[in-house]
């Protein structure tokens, strides 16, 4: 977990000490040096204060459920009665089954089933905000200021009530337009509640019935409603993966035949790696210096907010595994120490999806060219000059081709890798043989 994520979990906590000492409940926070210190710092707890009942929200990914196993046991057997409860999913993983009684490792029939057990678990009610929070909207750097975002509590305000108000605002005011709306970057048509949702700052279910309720009401929201529902829906599809397949917790591609791919970096010589061209390349990546605009603009969105619009997660995703051939493993690992809703589960698949060593992702044939996904999804160029200053001088439909009428005096690198060749590069690279795979032109 990331500085911003912990310190965004801190705040929330923070605020989770008021509300409830308003109810006149102490909240009482201990640290455990490790997963597995846990269940001794618990039942030290437990003996301090003759506690006589624990309830918990389970958590999926591996060590959490080793975890949550060796608490429950231990207070059980202290005399404890111990409640575990299903509250970071809609529905618990395990019970979304195919016909032969095995996890779904495709979205499209999980969904489908998904959504008949989703409506049956209601939300329990949130506290309701006092007074009206609204969040700024927009996500350009100078209403932001610099580096260290992810730090400030008037970017990213934590606790119940506002995230009560961020979906309300979300609800009212975005989701009619959602579909629309979602992938283009720069006009924030998205929730973000991902912080919130990633620290259990709000549940998936109020968020499910917030949706569902408004569609119900007025069918002209209909659609926006349904297409967020089917984004809420791969969000718990990614934790019954981590729940159900224990080798993608401990760093393995969901597709063990592609584990060991000849990366040109891979995450375990990322310490060592220093003069290499693929640790230059790297280092270009993260810093949002590749000479590709909309990756560059979106990297930097990253590392001075702490989040990224997830059109643009996919597009830097694909460009590291794919036209750098960097190990989706050492963007995983960045995404987790920049991300203000770094978690687990969504992180890996979607790392695992652009890279196509996941469950139902993407072929390796499939590359986005970044300069055609900057066309489509950034036609002005709005993103990319809030992001890449030096890029202002170029008009926006340029921006992302006819580099030669560029105006003279732009200061910005040449791109990294030419995108044709990169492309031709990975197809070979995922074809060969050797490392025990060669894939069909099926993925
Ligand atoms: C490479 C990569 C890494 C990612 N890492 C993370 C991560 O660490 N944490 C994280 O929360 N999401 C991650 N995502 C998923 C997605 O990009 C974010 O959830 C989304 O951008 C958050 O913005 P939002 O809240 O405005 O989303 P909205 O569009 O408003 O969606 C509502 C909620 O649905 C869930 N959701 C939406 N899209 C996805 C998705 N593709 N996969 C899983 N859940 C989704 C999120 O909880 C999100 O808050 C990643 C995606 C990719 C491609």
């Amino acid at each position: 977990m990331g500085a911003g994520r912990l310190s965004f979990q801190l705040r929330a906590l923070k605020v989770l000490s008021a509300d409830l000492a308003a109810l006149r409940i102490p909240l009482l926070i201990e640290d455990a040096q490790d997963f597995a210190g846990c269940t001794e710092t618990l039942l030290k707890l437990v003996r301090q204060h003759q506690i006589s009942h624990m309830d918990f929200i389970e958590e999926y990914p591996y060590n959490e459920r080793l975890r949550d196993r060796s608490v429950s046991r231990a207070l059980r057997r202290a005399g404890v009665q111990v409640t575990r409860h299903v509250a970071d999913t809609i529905v618990r993983p395990g019970l979304v089954k195919t016909a032969a009684g095995k996890p779904y490792t495709v979205f499209t029939p999980f969904y489908k089933r998904w959504i008949n057990q989703a409506f049956e678990f209601p939300p329990l009610p949130g506290i309701e905000a006092q007074s009206p929070v609204r969040i700024e909207a927009s996500l350009v750097p100078e209403k932001m200021g610099a580096a260290a975002i992810a730090d400030r509590a008037d970017v990213w305000p934590a606790g119940e009530v506002v995230a009560g108000a961020r979906l309300r605002e979300f609800i009212e005011d975005a989701v009619e337009n959602y579909e629309q709306h979602r992938d283009i970057p720069a006009l924030g048509g998205t929730s973000r509640l991902s912080a919130h949702l990633a620290i259990g700052g709000i549940s998936a279910r109020q968020c499910l019935w917030a949706a569902h309720n408004k569609a119900a009401s007025q069918p002209e929201y209909a659609t926006g409603c349904h297409k967020w529902i089917t984004e809420l829906a791969w969000r718990d599809f990614y934790r019954h993966i981590a729940a159900q397949f224990d080798h993608i917790n401990k760093g393995h591609a969901f597709r063990l035949e592609l584990d060991r791919l000849p990366w040109r970096l891979r995450v375990n010589d990322l310490s060592r790696a220093q003069d290499s061209p693929a640790a230059a390349d790297w280092h270009a990546w993260c810093t949002g210096h590749t000479g590709y605009p909309l990756v560059d603009a979106a990297m930097r969105q990253l590392n001075q907010t702490g989040w990224m619009h997830n059109r643009l997660r996919m597009v830097v995703a694909m460009f590291l595994t794919k036209h750098l051939l960097i190990d989706w493993r050492c963007g995983e690992r960045y995404f987790m120490h920049t991300l203000i809703d770094g978690d687990f589960a969504s992180n890996n698949g979607g790392w695992q999806w652009s890279a196509s060593t996941g469950t139902d992702a993407a072929p390796y044939f499939r590359i986005f060219n970044p300069a055609s996904q900057g066309e489509k999804f950034d036609p002005n160029g709005e993103f990319v000059h809030a992001w890449v200053p030096e890029l202002r001088p170029v008009a926006g439909r340029l921006l992302f081709k006819d580099r030669g009428k560029w105006p003279q005096g732009v200061d910005y690198p040449l791109p990294v890798v030419e995108h044709r060749l990169a492309r031709q590069r990975a197809l070979e690279f995922f074809k060969q043989k050797g490392w025990g795979g060669g894939l069909s032109e099926r993925g």
